[in-house]
């Protein structure tokens, strides 16, 4: 008989959030250490601050997971779920090296019995005893004190901020070599530490499934506006992904020929585009959404035909038409960013007159850290390339600045594919060009792009390339650079389209024919006639 005595615990409810969560942390992650310790090198020496920093994070946002939901009837059962949740996942990332993230969760959710049972094995005796009967005895057996219910809610906010604090200081501190290990391992520094993998992909799935229905309630910011010319015109929108001015022969870059195509282009606009956010799911708002109006939405609701065709996703950014996706690809079903282009090309075809805006999502781009991934093996051309994840440790910089060029070189060829099927569909058109954000190579020791709220872009991932080419007389206005709200604010001016909830003042594209804006004097706009396509000056327009 075991004297149930000797494992009577009692702690106050802090201590218990503390003591619990850091024990199930320490010991979960102790199993799979050196998968998430082997990021964090550079070369042969560990990062241990960084190591330390991310590891700490971590557990900072555990304390104030628990925090948030450990009360009187919920701290137990809610311990003994994390118990359970977290030995599975320790189990699964020791065993098998899988990632748990959101489709992970949705794979475990629709599983039935027979898959189940199929993953069972006697290896999982050890982590059953010791990962989950032993901690809910323990559990069970402890008194968790509870003070009045404002001193107890109050001492619970105290420790989850303090926590939270701590995480949030310890990720600025440390944001470079973290983001560094995360896009390395390709999140999987996340997938791979238990519990805030299975959360954080829990509450993914969950705001996944809500967000429709929150669309639904929520209320669209309500706008009018008008067209104030009907021209026969084309508004060509390509996003790009990941690609930056500093490897452009067209901004100056001459280690290798990157622009063999666009470099021969006449009469194209190269500008100093900025980029303020590097996530792709933030910086794409930053082009098609100004005061929560979608670009896409005040087109198509006032009447101009309008088209999303996309590699990858622009995610809600063209909800109102719907994005059509590249399909049928030519590299063996792989899709590039050039399978959008026969998609243009159709949309041309069926073009007589009108207006018409088309966006168009080059989505490959130039994204690391497998940049070969990104084209097809015919523009593997500089060599030798880094064709490994971890670009750091395992390549040197010109194997890294090879491969992305090769990116640039196809960005380059697709360009040229638009503005060559452009051409050739006689349409009057405005093509502009821009990438979502740029990328880092190594610059000051930052790598790929990122950086969390609040701190400004280096300028290889803030710089993108911004061009222009048209098949009708254009005026630009001169900057010294371009955001990426004045392109949604000048495709609104090409357009004619004035709405009243805000002005198109960023609006730097103008057509020729007639003045549409008499409110700006004369002059601001100077005439953009041929410009050298070979300049290393962005600003050569204007
Ligand atoms: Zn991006």
């Amino acid at each position: 008989m075991i004297n149930s005595k000797l494992f009577k615990f009692q702690a106050s409810h802090t201590r218990f959030t503390l003591i619990f969560t850091s024990l199930m942390y320490v010991v979960c992650n102790a199993f799979n250490f050196d998968k998430i310790a082997k990021w964090f090198y550079l070369g042969d020496t560990l990062d241990y601050v960084a190591l330390l920093a991310y590891l700490t994070l971590g557990l900072s946002l555990f304390i104030t997971f628990f925090a948030i939901f450990a009360h009187r009837w919920s701290i137990k059962p809610l311990a003994i779920l994390l118990i359970i949740l977290s030995a599975a996942a320790t189990y699964f990332v020791s065993k098998y090296n899988v990632a748990i993230d959101t489709s992970m969760i949705m794979n475990i959710v629709h599983t039935d019995p027979t898959e189940v049972s199929s993953l069972l094995s006697t290896q999982m005796i050890p982590y059953v005893i010791f990962l989950i009967i032993l901690p809910i005895f323990i559990v069970i057996n402890t008194t968790i004190t509870f003070d009045k219910p404002f001193a107890y809610l109050f001492s619970s906010i105290k420790l989850g901020t303090l926590a939270f604090v701590i995480g949030l200081a310890l990720l600025y501190l440390n944001s470079n070599s973290i983001l560094r290990a995360g896009n390395i391992s390709q999140k999987y520094i996340i997938h791979s530490l238990v519990p805030v993998n299975y959360i954080r992909s829990i509450i993914t799935n969950i705001s996944n499934t809500i967000a429709p229905v929150y669309a639904g309630i929520k209320k669209k910011a309500e706008f009018s506006g008008s067209v104030s010319a009907e021209d026969d015109l084309i508004v060509v929108l390509a996003i790009g992904e990941t690609s930056r001015q500093k490897n452009f022969n067209l901004y100056g870059y001459d280690r290798k020929t990157t622009n063999p195509v666009l470099s021969k282009v006449n009469d194209l606009h190269v500008l100093n585009g900025i980029a303020r956010l590097a996530s792709t799911l933030y910086a794409l708002p930053e082009i098609l959404e100004k005061n929560d109006v979608k670009l896409t939405r005040i087109t198509s609701t006032l009447g101009i035909d309008t088209f999303c065709y996309v590699n990858y996703t622009l995610y809600d950014n063209c909800t109102s038409v719907g994005e059509i996706k590249a399909e049928n690809c030519k590299h063996g079903g792989k899709c590039y960013d050039e399978d959008v282009v026969p998609l243009l090309e159709g949309n041309l075809e069926s073009y007589n007159s009108g207006s018409r805006f088309i966006v168009l999502h080059l989505g490959g781009g130039s994204h690391g850290p497998l940049y070969n991934n990104r084209h097809p093996p015919e523009f593997q051309q500089f060599s030798p390339m880094c064709s490994d994840a971890d670009v750091i440790n395992k390549c040197t910089v010109e194997e890294l600045y090879n491969s992305y060029d090769n990116t640039i070189l196809y960005v380059d060829y697709v360009l040229g594919e638009i503005i060559s099927k452009l051409d050739n569909s006689g349409a009057p058109y405005v093509f502009i060009y821009l990438s979502d954000h740029g990328e880092s190579l190594l610059e000051d020791g930052v790598i790929f792009h990122g950086m969390p709220p609040g701190i400004s872009l280096p300028p290889e991932q803030a710089q993108v390339p911004l061009i222009i080419k048209s098949s009708v007389p254009i005026s630009l206005t001169k900057r010294d650079e371009y955001t990426q709200q004045d392109v949604y604010d000048s495709v609104l001016e090409l357009l004619s389209i004035k709405v009243d909830i805000f002005e198109n003042k960023g609006s730097f594209i103008k057509l020729d024919e007639h003045d549409k804006s008499p409110g700006v004097a004369s002059g601001i706009y100077a005439k953009c006639t041929s410009s050298s396509p070979n300049s290393s000056q962005p600003n050569n327009c204007g």
